[in-house]
């Protein structure tokens, strides 16, 4: 477990997929250990400038901190282990002490790290230090009765959120956020569908008056830190000026917009189809329809707007079931993928610790996630294995971390995590953009690839999910950092929050909003205090690193046709970035796999080339743009 996720900064390996419907108590502990902790942050600085310390002493706070954290994170990872694979109160108490004391020391030395400010420290000390500090997701005021009242603000809006419930009236039972998904991805009765959106958005007007509070004290806690406030506190995180890294992502946003709108032009227009009016000709979309509780991906409503004869023929689901593939071979064929490029087989302990199937005499967390238990080669994968397609899409993601996790086991504790928080996801992603047809046929799971002119059902079915996705993962900070920042009065929250999604979605809210909704907070990364903006970089640094890689390994054809499989000099490329780890700035880290020091969204294009100009004929001569 990396010093990101001991502080509750970051999950960090899990998918998005199923994101906001995870329920994981560590995060509120550590807020708590957290903001606790910090009081009283202020003041070691002063007396630093009394007795300034020495470059050896900063060494050996180092080491200490290293040694210690490494300790307490290998207990934490052991105790949330056997947590998720055997859920009992007994286990979730044990694992919250462990989460607790390695938070609490991780905070301990953050601050204690401020006694160091101002030393002239070798570079790798240098950013060991600044790691150290900028670890944190939230800073309590010095205040101790502010600190605690910021404890339970976020515990409670955290608490609402989970606890959120839709008790239709006259029914006996009430509706979860579970149900409610699954209303909203497979239900087409768009009165039903407005019904399970308006009432899922009821949880969050209570949190209003709390999440104001929150930010003011949030704010207070990061001026005492040094940041103009908690926004630019997160975007600092990023190896480069806060208001720099916001230009690039405006940057990345504007490379890909134009392809964003034209699939927002034919999606607009299918949903016409189906459901008449209710879908304006040239404005926005209304939010319910999308297949999705906040329209951040839309790939849950492919089959009404899926083109004719796009059947990619065959069904990768239906050939595993037909061969009695098993979850061990399931897994076998994501470890034979990383083989084929010159990494090491998986450890064998591997095999013997994971969870692969769900265990039949007791409770478990399903939710698919990649483990790294001794922060070295106790590598695992927890999963509950159905044979089919996405599963096996999602072990290849799962192992993209472990071979992550393993690779960067060189590097001193500090900077055994991802280059910066995009990084773990888009490598999982990257690795399986790999799964192509011919990918499947060299496996002998198929017998010969489909034609290219099959492709536009498959790209289709991935803009949906991961093109519409873009302008949500940039929106939920646009609207933070703002909201932070004071630029948004409590009174314009979802004012504003309603501008930004029609602004960069072309999304409308499906009924009237008012002054007293408070929309946002129906998000679980908002409610809980979980940045987002790892999730937009995540979305276009894989289409960027598998352009790169699909050059390494010679490949002509179109993009999404490419595969890294058995590329000696691919694996060689991956590898170099993978072994970073956190120890250099993410730009060295990306020009280690693609030659580029800047991110660059012209990969998305790239890869979705096809699908852009079939998207180009079918708009021909129908309103695009909101
Ligand atoms: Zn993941």
């Amino acid at each position: 477990m990396s010093l990101a996720s001991i502080l509750g900064q970051a999950r960090g390996v899990e998918s998005l997929r199923r994101d906001g419907m995870v329920r994981f108590s560590f995060r509120s502990l550590s807020w708590l250990g957290l903001c606790l902790a910090l009081t009283g942050f202020g003041i070691s600085q002063s007396t630093a400038k009394k007795n300034p310390p020495s470059i050896a002493e900063a060494k050996a706070f180092i080491d200490e901190a290293e040694a210690r954290l490494m300790a307490l994170s290998v207990d934490a990872s052991r105790a949330n282990w056997v947590q998720s694979t055997h859920i009992t109160e007994d286990t979730e108490i044990l694992s919250a002490q462990a989460n607790e004391r390695a938070i609490a020391a991780g905070v301990d030395f953050a601050k204690r790290a401020t006694r160091f400010d101002g030393l002239n420290l070798p570079a790798d000390m240098a950013r060991k230090m600044k790691l150290l500090k900028l670890s944190l997701t939230l800073a309590a005021p010095s205040n101790p009765k502010e600190s605690e009242e910021l404890t339970r603000l976020v515990a409670s809006m955290e608490g609402t959120y989970g606890k959120g419930k839709y008790c239709p009236e006259g029914q006996e039972k009430c509706l979860t956020l579970e149900d409610l998904t699954r209303l909203l991805a497979n239900n087409r009765d768009p009165k039903q569908l407005l019904d399970g959106w308006v009432g899922w958005h009821r949880i969050a007007p209570p949190m209003r008056n709390d999440f104001k509070r929150y930010v003011e004290l949030a704010n207070k806690g990061a001026r005492e830190l040094g940041f103009a406030d908690t926004g630019a506190m997160w975007r600092s995180k990023y190896d480069m000026p806060p208001d720099a890294f916001a230009k690039e992502l405006d940057r990345l946003w504007n490379q890909v917009r134009p392809f964003y709108v034209s699939l927002h032009a034919y999606v607009r227009n299918r949903l016409r189809a189906t459901y008449g009016d209710v879908v304006p000709a040239t404005g926005p979309i209304p939010a319910h329809l999308l297949g999705n509780m906040w329209a951040q991906s839309w790939e849950n409503i492919y089959p009404l707007v899926a083109p004719s004869g796009a059947d990619p023929g065959f069904d990768l689901t239906a050939i595993l079931k037909k061969r009695n593939t098993d979850d061990r071979q399931m897994v076998k064929y994501g470890e034979q993928f990383f083989t084929s490029l010159g990494f090491k087989p998986l450890p064998k302990t591997f095999w013997e610790r994971s969870q692969f199937v769900k265990p039949r005499d007791r409770e478990v967390v399903c939710h698919a996630s990649a483990w790294d238990i001794d922060n070295v080669d106790d590598l695992r994968i927890k999963m509950c294995i159905d044979i089919t397609a996405e599963d096996f899409n999602t072990i290849h993601h799962e192992l993209g971390h472990n071979f992550y996790q393993r690779s960067y086991n060189q590097q001193p504790m500090l900077f055994r995590d991802s280059a910066n928080d995009g990084f773990h996801e888009a490598v999982g992603d990257t690795i399986a953009l790999s799964i192509t047809p011919e990918y499947l046929v060299k496996l002998g799971l198929l017998d010969k690839s489909p034609d290219t002119s099959k492709d536009i059902g498959l790209l289709l079915k991935t803009a949906l999910e991961k093109i519409a996705f873009l302008p949500f993962g940039l929106l939920i900070d646009q609207w933070r950092w703002k909201v932070f920042s004071g630029e948004i009065p409590a009174e314009k929250y979802n004012e504003t929050w309603w501008q930004l999604k029609e602004k960069y979605q072309g999304v409308a809210p499906p009924v009237a909003r008012t002054k007293d909704d408070f929309d946002p907070g129906a998000k679980y990364h908002v409610a809980a205090n979980v940045p987002y903006t790892r999730y937009f970089l995540a979305h276009i640094l894989q289409f960027q690193f598998h352009r790169a890689l699909a050059q390494s390994a010679g490949c002509q054809g179109p993009l999404n046709r490419c595969s890294i499989y058995q590329s000696k000099e691919a694996g060689r490329r991956l590898d170099a970035m993978l072994s970073l780890g956190l120890s250099k700035p993410w730009p060295d880290a990306l020009e280690a796999i693609t030659g580029q020091r800047q991110m660059d969204a012209t990969a998305v294009l790239d890869y979705f080339a096809p699908l852009q100009k079939w998207l180009d004929e079918q708009n021909k001569g129908k309103p695009v743009g909101w």
